[in-house]
């Protein structure tokens, strides 16, 4: 027996609740996962979070940066992903994040900067217990016997079964012109619009006030660190499960304005 690539859980059949980005918010991290039925238990470094009975959390990435609890919200993950209970994508503010903590000279914008200073509290031993948590992260995952794929920023069904550079760079940024917008941003296409409907692909990475579900794909980042929400897709019950922000912990770069589609 062969052994397989990190993405190919398609013997995982859930039920799963999909959580979008949590950017450092552990306070609503912590209010979503008791709205959804896991008993959480926060006692310094000791971390125990219960699911409900069969139930699996996945994150959709972005764990770290712009909130107030980046390692909180990564004892969290971590905790969950030891116990098995959860799974978790890597997400372009994770890499750049883990890329710091290897040591590499990153630019410290976009609210890396906050987990710098609060990982600046954090032991050594955290820090290398976080580097071997990123270091472990598949780039998608792909679930349920094929029917559900969560990846940080989508991905197309034809890259599928595949984990080279182009579709890692697909699953961390989407689908990127190479251009920049007015607001020094990457231009993006939507990639969603073009998807035939299956699998169900859901995501985060883009903000916006409310989900955006078209042909099945899922973009559940609804910018819970600019003072939107936290919100989970349960699945297969496809319902939406969400708590509101507490403030706005960071003002967006560009405006949140709902994408048209
Ligand atoms: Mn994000």
């Amino acid at each position: 027996m062969g052994s397989r690539p990190s993405f190919d859980r398609r013997e995982l059949v859930g039920p799963f609740d999909i959580v979008g980005d949590v950017h450092g918010c552990a306070d609503e991290l912590e209010l979503l996962l008791e709205k959804l039925g896991y008993d959480v238990a926060l006692d310094g470094d000791r971390v125990s979070v219960t699911p409900p009975a069969g139930r699996m959390l996945v994150f959709v990435g972005d764990l770290t940066d712009r909130g107030p609890r980046t390692p909180d919200v990564l004892r969290i993950a971590m905790a969950m992903s030891d116990a098995g209970t959860a799974l978790c994508v890597e997400g372009n503010h994770d890499n750049k994040f883990a890329r710091w903590l290897s040591g590499a000279n990153v630019k410290t914008a976009h609210g890396l900067q906050m987990s710098v200073d609060q990982m600046a509290e954090e032991a050594p031993a955290f820090h290398a217990r976080a580097r071997k948590f990123f270091a472990g992260l598949p780039p998608y995952l792909w679930l349920d016997g094929g029917k559900l794929v969560v990846a940080h920023a989508g991905l197309k069904e034809d890259m599928l079964g595949r984990s080279d550079g182009k579709v890692r760079s697909f699953a961390l940024y989407g689908d990127t012109t190479g251009e920049t917008d007015g607001f020094g941003f990457p231009v993006r296409r939507n990639w969603a619009l073009e998807h035939d409907g299956e699998p169900a692909i859901v995501y985060g990475h883009v903000a916006a006030p409310e989900v955006q579900a078209v042909n099945n794909t899922w973009c559940i980042d609804t910018g819970c660190c600019f003072g939107g929400h936290l919100t989970a897709l349960r699945w297969p019950e496809k319902e939406l499960v969400s708590v509101p922000a507490a403030r706005v912990y960071y003002s967006p770069d560009k405006p949140l304005a709902d994408r048209t589609r």
